[in-house]
This record gives structure tokens, C-alpha cells and sequence, in this order.
């Protein structure tokens, strides 16, 4: 079941289940990825602040991405 798989358009990692996409930007994104806020995944910190504060674009999304990569 090919059409089941998804692949986390953050980091690129396939993965045989279906991904929670970022309601922003649509891109899937799997658990290491995922920004949780409000209850909702989003690909980063930028995604979700532009859903919860109208997309204002004060945020480094850059810095996040590092955050993440830290692990
Ligand atoms: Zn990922
Ligand atoms: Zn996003």
C-alpha cells in the first residue's frame, strides 16, 4: 500500500503511515519534526505562530530549525 506512505516535507524521512500535515504551509511532518502548539502540529515555530497570530513574520524560523537539529 504504496499510497499510504507519506514523507516529512521538513527533514525528508519517509515513513509508512501518514504524516500530520502543517495547516499553514501543507507540508507533512513527522514526530522529530512536528511543532506542537495549541494543540495542533506544525512544521515550526514560524507556522505556528502565523496560524495563531495572523502570519506575522517576526519569527527566525531558521534559529528553530537548529533548535530541532540539536537533539
Ligand atoms: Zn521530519
Ligand atoms: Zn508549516
Amino acid at each position: 500500500m504504496a499510497g499510504l506512505a507519506d514523507h516529512c516535507g521538513v527533514c525528508g524521512t519517509e515513513l509508512s503511515f501518514a504524516l500530520p500535515i502543517c495547516p499553514i504551509c501543507k507540508k507533512a511532518v513527522c514526530e522529530s519534526c512536528a511543532f506542537r502548539m495549541g494543540g495542533s502540529v506544525f512544521c515550526g515555530s514560524a507556522c505556528a505562530n502565523a496560524f495563531f497570530f495572523g502570519g506575522q513574520e517576526d519569527v527566525e524560523d531558521e534559529s528553530d530549525l537548529r533548535l530541532l537539529e540539536e537533539e
